[in-house]
């Protein structure tokens, strides 16, 4: 079934009567949170005793641990994307380890949906798999889950002890849903990729000041997205934070912070690309949640908090099961229809437009510190609505014009694989074509900057394109990716030269910045002259260059002048190795 280990033993002699189905969380009078171990005990027993519940194994952690996703479902196709009657919804717990109520949230929404027996008394649930099928990960960063410690986030409220925020390679997972060079992502992305969930919830806890606020979120609406992704990602908000608000939980957009010196200042909303998962999920063509509960507030109301998001967030997803199969059907569907010379916005800003707002915050009361010398800020319990404003308009920033495709070279074999990990169509090259060249257009990489320091393990360079010609060898298992696809979006935020979290941002070709041959001075020299004498247009060329002083007192510029302009120069070097394809050269190059 859909190529993944089926890791639930169905049992029909152990009905789990005598398992304690309270979690750590319940039984620690919601001050702590349970091991790792406790989360795949609780959801292998689940599939033990129901078989509307199903553990998957999807991979194991860089420490070996298991890493697991369980579907809750009526259905015994609830993962198969093709011709879906019931919504699918994707929940992410634990990305960040030591952001964990989303765990014990999913896992007592879990029981209430399942009502094991011996389970304790409280809500049935059982009827929201009428309309809804349910796929969540409890722990997505496992190994950092383990790692816990009372001392891992100064700034939150609980649990007493709690996960470490980067994967053992220090990874954050946060920053790496494009780039994909965490093992818990490359065994994540394959499964989202082959179930295609129809909505997806990120669940953590914010960092930052005080405020009222339990629930922040952010839904993303930009101008990076599909309009119907857009649309009923609209129509999702205007339903479901109402509701979340009359389950006692005050809710707010997720801003960076608060002025409260200055709180005429407001708030400002910006937009989250791929790297992160609901920017991910939105150049999918799908709507996402992204819940934030507030660090300050204890661990409980924060569980409960992420609980209503989550459980609303469902209730809604059956409410509105053929609007939201239809939007995403329509969204793909427009993007399959994607051709070149389309425009596309890969990034978006805000407009700086405002609009009033309540801001409900606590009384500002900073001390003067002996030990920093500084202020320290220092909210009391006192409420504080601030009449201030929003600044939550965004526009499109960057734009492109689509190619009709990408040719990706077969030895650029790392991106050709976590483009199939992002279930991107990449069609093998016409066979006819290897070991052949085709002149194109391409693009050269110039101005380049490298910073002082790494990013998640990657220098990221700047630099500026500049298009050239060249002959480009097709060679043995590259593919061509066609930009006619559910995934056009995605294609062209990995693909794009330009695009920030695409692999030319991310450092995949930093190695083409460099110059790997190179001719002596003595080699040079006669080639110089022959080269001058054989070519008028070159010489002026070169007398126009030698007024340039700089220039003229540069011995090794003059004679790479030369070199550059050379037959033996490196017609590689600088150039982007993905190529954006005509429609004519995409015909070409496919079979
Ligand atoms: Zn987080």
């Amino acid at each position: 079934m859909l190529g993944f280990v089926l890791a639930a033993a169905i049992s029909s002699i152990n009905q789990g009567t005598q398992f304690d189905w309270r979690l750590t969380f319940e039984k620690s009078n919601f001050l702590r949170t349970g091991r790792y171990e406790e989360s795949l005990n609780f959801c292998r027993q689940l599939a033990r005793v129901s078989d509307k519940c199903t553990v998957y194994e999807i991979g194991v952690s860089p420490e070996n641990r298991p890493m697991v996703v369980v579907v809750l479902s009526n259905d015994t196709d609830a993962l198969n994307p093709n011709g879906r009657t019931k919504p699918l919804l994707f929940i992410e717990n634990g990305i960040h380890s030591g952001e964990i109520e989303g765990k014990d949230a999913t896992l007592i929404l879990a029981r209430r949906i399942i009502r094991p027996a011996g389970a304790p008394q409280e809500p049935d649930l059982s009827s929201l798999l009428d309309k809804v099928n349910i796929a969540f990960i409890p722990v997505f960063s496992v190994d950092a889950h383990e790692r816990m410690s009372p001392y891992n986030r100064a700034n939150q409220n609980g649990p007493i002890e709690m996960g470490w925020r980067a994967t053992s390679e220090n990874f954050n997972l946060n920053r790496d849903f494009t780039k994909a060079d965490a093992v818990e992502m490359q065994n994540l992305l394959p499964f989202l990729s082959k179930v295609k969930p129809d909505f997806f919830i990120d669940n953590h806890t914010t960092d930052g000041g005080d405020w009222q606020y339990t629930v922040q979120y952010d839904v993303p609406i930009y101008p990076t997205m599909a309009s119907q992704t857009a649309a009923i990602s609209k129509q999702y908000v205007d339903s479901v934070i109402p509701k979340v608000e009359q389950d006692g939980f005050l809710c707010a957009p997720y801003f960076g912070g608060f002025d409260d010196r200055r709180p005429d200042r407001g708030i400002t909303l910006s937009s989250f690309g791929p790297r992160y998962s609901t920017g991910y999920q939105a150049v999918r063509n799908r709507p996402s949640l992204l819940v934030e509960t507030h660090v300050l507030k204890p661990y409980a109301p924060r569980v409960w908090g992420t609980y209503s998001a989550n459980l609303r967030t469902i209730e809604w997803m059956g409410q509105n099961a053929e609007a939201l199969l239809t939007a995403n059907a329509e969204a793909d569907a427009d993007a399959s229809a994607m051709k070149e010379g389309d425009e596309l916005a890969l990034t978006a800003r805000n407009t700086g437009k405002s609009r009033p707002y309540v801001f409900k915050g606590f009384k500002f009361e900073p001390y003067k510190s002996d030990i920093s010398g500084n202020e320290i800020p220092h909210w009391t319990t006192e409420k504080v609505d601030h009449q201030t404003v929003i600044r939550d308009e965004l526009e499109a920033a960057m734009v492109v014009k689509l190619p009709a495709g990408y040719l990706v070279p077969g030895y650029l074999w790392p991106v050709i694989q976590r483009l199939k990990w992002h279930g991107i169509q990449c069609d093998p090259v016409n066979e006819q074509m290897v070991g052949k060249t085709v002149r194109m257009k391409v693009q050269m990489f110039t101005d380049i900057k490298l910073g002082a320091s790494t990013f998640e393990g990657r220098l990221m360079p700047q630099f500026q394109l500049i298009e050239v010609e060249r002959d480009i060898p097709i060679s043995a298992g590259s593919v061509v990716v066609p930009i006619g696809q559910p995934l056009a979006r995605l294609a062209a935020n990995l693909l794009e030269t330009s695009a920030p979290d695409g692999f030319a941002s991310w450092g995949f070709f930093n190695g083409y910045f460099e110059s790997k041959e190179y001719a002596e001075a003595y080699a040079m020299e006669p080639i110089a002259k022959k080269m001058l004498a054989e070519d008028p247009q070159l010489k002026s060329e070169f007398e126009e260059k030698l007024k340039d002083p700089a220039f003229a007192n540069n011995p090794g510029a003059r004679l790479n002048f030369f070199f550059e302009r050379s037959k033996w120069f490196d017609q590689r070097y600088r150039i982007c190795p993905v190529y954006r394809l005509t429609s004519e050269e995409l015909k070409t190059l496919s079979n």
